[in-house]
């Protein structure tokens, strides 16, 4: 469920006409909402009551400073995938005990960073990176509190792109070698082991694989323990998926919640989340303007102000992202069906192929819908555009939280070198 609807005509953010946004801040633009955020942290918390559970927000589905502050304010940890992050998710008042640390590529300041802020856990991906944490916790004086991320090979995900838990993946450690590498770790100064972590994936659409990888992970936890390990905690990562079109039914977070109840009867442990998409996607909208329409022989494309470098996952992933004018069309209006593509200098940059809209013309503008999670965060400068800027809408009221950086802004960090002056 989110917060934009047509209203008097005029497709809204809450109380805010999104047209309203356009017309101030200019297109495109992302626009969130404060209440959709709320609610879907408050449902995934509703859903977990009982459950000793701790909420660790990803993230990288939307890393935006508001954001982080309204989910922070709602009780969310943060699950972190870099140093930036961490310190973007401090910089918003997450506490560190509520912060874990994923990625399969930590460096040692990254280490050093976590280490020094006491977060919650190190999410661990490899041998090699285990035994460098351990030599950094140890010259730091630190225990760092880690669980190991397997590998269940279990396929699961929206699209292949974002399938992480399958053998040959270079998420997690293999299946095989996990409980050899808890042996070690147990053995290694600056580590204390806590508990295990797996994610296999994005935009997972049924239980039955996320059942299946974490029945694993329970079988694991035990025979850990019965080999002395003290685990307290299982991570089980994010990957819930979400409507992104009529039709699609993801799970309900009260159906997830419940299967890992089911799953983890009787185990005693924290359960971690990492909820990205299912929080932030359906709370944002990218607006953008229609430039022109173009005839070719078999097709009309309309050319809007959005491309790829604003919105990447059409290009990236194939996704499909509904569009709705933010005039909200007379009922029989004339349709029209469109190839909506972007400005940008690639043929990848296209965000619909053969789309029936209401027919749409010069300066008429869209919301591209459910565009809060993996949009502004994979935002490029891809053709010297600039980043594309960004309002949290809160009841009536909206913010800019991130502007269009000016031209002069865009080139601060670059130098022509001496001999070419
Ligand atoms: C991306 C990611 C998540 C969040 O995934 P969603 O599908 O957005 O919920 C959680 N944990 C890890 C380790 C990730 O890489």
């Amino acid at each position: 469920m989110h917060h934009f609807a047509y209203k008097d005509g005029d497709l809204h953010c809450e109380g805010v006409a999104l047209s309203h946004i356009a017309d101030e801040v200019g297109t495109p633009c992302y626009v969130y909402s404060t209440a959709t955020l709320q609610r879907h942290a408050r449902v995934l918390a509703e859903a977990f009551e009982g459950q000793d559970c701790l909420i660790a927000y990803s993230v990288k589905a939307n890393a935006s400073l508001a954001v982080l502050a309204t989910l922070a304010a709602e009780g969310c940890g943060a699950d972190v995938v870099s140093g930036g992050e961490l310190q973007r998710a401090r910089a918003a008042g997450i506490p560190a005990e509520k912060i874990v640390f994923s990625g399969v590529g930590k460096t040692a300041p990254e280490m050093e960073l976590g280490l020094t802020q006491a977060i919650h856990q190190f999410n661990v991906e490899s041998a090699a990176e285990l035994r460098l944490l351990s030599t950094v916790a140890d010259r730091l004086g630190r225990a760092a509190p880690v669980a190991i991320r397997v590998n269940p090979d279990v396929a699961a995900g929206g699209h292949p792109n974002i399938s992480t838990g399958k053998k040959g993946d270079k998420f997690g450690v293999p299946w095989a070698e996990a409980e050899a590498l808890y042996a070690e770790a147990a053995t290694l100064p600056g580590i204390r082991v806590v508990g295990v972590d797996v994610h296999i994936g994005s935009q997972i659409g049924d239980l039955v694989p996320m059942r299946a990888a974490f029945e694993k992970v329970v079988g694991l936890v035990q025979r850990l323990r019965a080999a002395g390990h003290e685990i307290a905690r299982i991570d089980v990562g994010g990957g819930l998926g979400i409507p992104y079109k009529p039709g699609d039914v993801p799970p309900p977070p009260s159906a997830y919640a419940a299967m890992i109840a089911e799953v983890s009867a009787g185990l005693g442990v924290q359960v971690i989340l990492e909820p990205g998409r299912v929080i932030a996607g359906n709370a944002g909208v990218l607006l953008t303007t229609a430039l022109y329409e173009k005839e070719a022989p078999d097709r009309t494309f309309l050319i809007v102000d959005a491309g790829m470098n604003d919105l990447m996952r059409p290009a990236l992933y194939g996704a499909h992202h509904e569009m709705l004018p933010l005039t909200e069309p007379a009922r029989g209006a004339p349709e029209a069906t469109y190839d909506i593509v972007g400005p940008i200098c690639e043929s990848t940059d296209k965000f619909a192929t053969a789309r029936a809209l209401p027919a749409l013309h010069s300066g008429d503008r869209l919301a591209i819908m459910s565009a809060g999670a993996y949009g502004a965060v994979l935002s490029s400068q891809y053709n010297a555009r600039p980043l594309v800027p960004e309002v949290l809408v809160n009841g009536d009221s909206y913010s800019i939280i991130r502007r269009r950086p000016s031209f002069e802004e865009m080139l601060a960090l670059e130098e022509i070198p001496d001999w070419l002056n």
